[in-house]
């Protein structure tokens, strides 16, 4: 039987990876610092644990797994990622938990590393036209991501990178372009814009209006959970080595993103624009490389995904203890 780690599977896509992971046969070692939030965990063994700590890291990834998979970090949407207030703490804690988990594949001659990383590496110069925006692999240098959480990810790709050309190490890395869906943080702070309309959506009522940061024209591309799943898989498992962008090339404007949902949720709403971060002006997934390298890329299904997130989180809101 095959064998897998899941670090951070106690998060929103880990938790969805160990499911695939089960699915397609696999003994599953998963690990976190807390139990998935919303649903029982298919792992195996499920380790609750601090992967900043590296001895707990070498008791957990004890042998050779025949895969790895690395999600754990500091990790939220943009209101956490441009606050500037957890800058040293997202930088601290990820990049602590990336040399311990390469050490520990090093030492168990753990070698296929998937590592997801984030189209916030690509340069701030790059995003500044909200309907012509370039992230295509290639341009990431000269580097300029906009945020530390960028930086970090990029340091840590070098990482994992250097893992491989020095210890025999075969990292898989993906570059992750705004994943949504079921089972993502919806609430609290570290939850990204689709997740975040659809609460506020769900709350209001017919003829109220729902807050937006900025003037709403900023754009993005929004990728479904389970695209995001089988891109992992397939470059986990493909002979690529260089990072792939995956994420969706459909490119919205947050805007037009509320009125997708506002039109699924059947409500008479406004939108109010207001002071907050927003990050880049524009920003979308380039899927030229991952096309020529896996002969795949992401289905484009924004309006189904929205629509099972909304559904969800309307459940979520209905049975949340009050
Ligand atoms: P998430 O926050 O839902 O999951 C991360 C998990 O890591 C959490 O459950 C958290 O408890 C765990 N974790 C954090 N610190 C830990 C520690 N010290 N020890 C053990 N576990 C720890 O985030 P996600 O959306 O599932 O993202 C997974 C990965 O993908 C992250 O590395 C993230 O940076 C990357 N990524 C995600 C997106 C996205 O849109 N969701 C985009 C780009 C990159």
């Amino acid at each position: 039987m095959k064998t897998a780690v899941v670090c951070g599977a106690g998060g929103f896509i880990g938790g969805h990876l160990v499911r695939r992971l089960k699915h397609d046969g696999f003994w599953v070692r998963a690990i976190d610092l807390k139990p998935h939030e919303f649903s029982a965990s298919a792992a195996d063994e499920f380790v609750l644990g601090d992967l900043r700590d590296r001895g707990l890291c070498h008791n957990v990834i004890d042998r050779q797994f025949d895969e790895l998979y690395q999600l754990a970090a500091d990790m939220g949407g943009t209101e956490f990622i441009h606050a500037g207030m957890y800058d040293a703490e997202i930088m601290h804690n990820s990049m602590t938990i990336n040399l311990n988990v390469l050490e520990a594949c090093r030492r168990s001659s753990t070698k296929r590393v998937f590592f997801p990383s984030s189209a916030c590496v690509y340069p701030q110069r790059n995003q500044c036209d909200a309907s012509r925006p370039s992230c295509a692999e290639d341009t990431v240098y000269p580097a300029e991501p906009d945020s530390d959480y960028g930086w970090e990810k990029l340091f840590a790709e070098r990482l994992y990178l250097g893992y491989g050309r020095c210890h025999g190490l075969e990292p898989r890395i993906a570059r992750y372009h705004n994943v949504f869906g079921p089972e993502g943080a919806w609430s609290g702070g570290r939850e990204k814009a689709p997740a975040a309309l659809c609460r506020k959506i769900v709350q209001a009522e017919d003829g109220e209006a729902i807050e937006i940061f900025g003037d709403g024209k900023q754009t993005r591309s929004f990728l479904y959970i389970s695209q995001c799943i089988e891109g992992t898989i397939r470059l986990t498992r493909s002979g690529v080595g260089e990072p792939l962008n995956i994420g969706s090339e459909q490119s919205v404007t947050i805007d037009r993103l509320a009125d997708l949902i506002i039109e699924i949720a059947g409500k008479k709403l406004f939108k109010k624009h207001i002071f907050g971060p927003t990050g880049v002006r524009g920003r979308t997934s380039d899927n030229r490389l991952i096309r020529a390298k896996l002969g795949w890329a992401p289905e484009e299904c924004l309006q189904e995904g929205l629509q099972l997130t909304y559904a969800w989180i309307q459940d979520q809101l209905r049975n949340r203890p009050r």
